[in-house]
């Protein structure tokens, strides 16, 4: 069993562009490590060079307690999942699985163990002579998952392994893998740009943006305490509302205010909220403290004025995209009871609840603290 450290990593290309820049991480043995961001974020580039599939510029990467700078992949005791599975396609799935530990000269017996108890784990002992064309998607997942497995690596690598299995799959898909992670108490580290993913699987989440780390932390305390204005918009859907205004003192109250909202602050926030007086700031509150019951409910709710732009009934709830014509931009969502009574066009009193709301520098777009 093995952790895998990251210290002040960096990943330059060709033409002097920072894929990743000086980026430290530390992944604790047997964690389930999610890097999730935007494309181009430089996550996958960070995945290939703890694989030792691509060079690192500067920095040291340690996998347990050796520094594996130097280290071909072959000998780094780590196993990769690819999106496009990767499998040999004249191979059947049994060889598939035990390509990689005939090549490394196991004992046939062994091999035969290792493959069978692997496909048992995951389901697809009755396809073992099979070719990854007569299979599902899913299937061949499954193998390429499969052929890792066999190799009881210190260390998983999974770089956007669901992307291209349809939707239902995919939830299928990732819930498997979890219950593979709890399983083998394997270090296991997963690429992916689906912030759903990565707050269903990670035990914790490392959120990226241009090649630089923008949060480590439990996917709750990120979606609960984001650093900043980019991690509050790509964690959670719909995104954290934000609106932009100004710190002021409205009749002795301290407020967040502009052009179509004044908002008392909490008297906890005043420390924090006093040094940005008559000051651009931003205001964030995620859709679910926008008119839901809970807000409904709180008698010191304080509301705003919304029209309804567009409803999005979603079951167990309804998206309501609404216009709070703050700075002329219709920038808001609330989610509120599926069975709230609405019209597209009609103008709302939404409660809000401050309880998690949060205010951040415009400048720096950090969360203030
Ligand atoms: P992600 O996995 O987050 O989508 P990547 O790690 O693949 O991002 O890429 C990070 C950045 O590095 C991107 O701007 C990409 O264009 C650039 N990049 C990736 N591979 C190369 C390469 N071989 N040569 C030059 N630039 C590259």
């Amino acid at each position: 069993m093995a952790g895998v450290t990251l210290k002040d990593i960096c990943k330059v290309y060709d033409g002097g562009v920072y894929a990743v820049n000086h980026i430290d991480l530390e992944i604790k043995d047997r964690e389930f490590m999610v890097l999730v961001g935007p494309s181009g974020c430089g996550k996958s580039t960070t995945l290939r060079m703890i694989a030792g599939l691509e060079e690192i510029s500067s920095g040291t990467i340690t996998i347990g307690s050796k520094v594996v700078n130097n280290v071909p992949p072959k000998d780094r005791d780590i196993a990769m999942v690819f999106q496009n599975y990767a499998l040999y396609p004249h191979k059947t799935v049994y060889e598939n699985m035990a390509f990689g530990l005939r090549l490394r000269k196991f004992p046939k017996a062994d091999i035969d163990k290792r493959v069978r108890s692997a496909a048992e784990i995951l389901g697809i002992e009755n396809f073992l002579d099979r070719k990854p064309k007569a299979l599902s998607g899913g299937q061949r997942q499954r193998v390429a998952v499969g052929r890792a497995i066999v190799r009881k690596p210190e260390v998983f690598l999974f770089d956007e392994p669901l992307s291209n299995l349809d939707a239902k799959m995919r939830v299928q898909m990732r819930t498997e893998i979890s219950k593979l992670h709890t399983r083998l108490e394997t270090t296991m580290i997963y690429v992916t740009h689906d912030q759903i993913e990565a707050m269903t699987m990670g035990d914790r989440i490392c959120v990226m943006k241009d090649g630089v780390i923008q949060q480590v932390d439990t996917p709750l305390n990120i979606y609960d305490r984001p650093a900043n204005t980019f991690v509050a918009g790509f964690i959670g859907t719909p995104p954290m509302n934000i609106f932009s205004g100004i710190i002021r003192y409205i009749d002795g109250k301290l407020c967040f205010n502009n052009s179509n909202m004044t908002i008392q602050l909490p008297e906890i926030w005043k420390p924090v909220a006093e040094k940005y007086i008559e000051k651009p700031i931003l205001f964030g509150i995620r859709p679910e403290d926008i008119g839901s019951e809970r807000a409904e409910n709180d008698p010191n709710a304080q509301s705003i004025q919304a029209r309804i732009e567009v409803i999005e009934p979603m079951g167990a709830e309804t998206y309501l995209y609404l216009d709070a014509r703050t700075d002329n931009k219709a920038s808001c969502i609330a989610r509120v009871n599926a069975h709230k009574q609405v019209k597209v066009g009609e103008t709302l009193s939404l409660p809000l609840l401050l309880d998690n709301a949060h205010l951040f520098d415009q400048t720096t777009t950090m969360l203030l603290t």
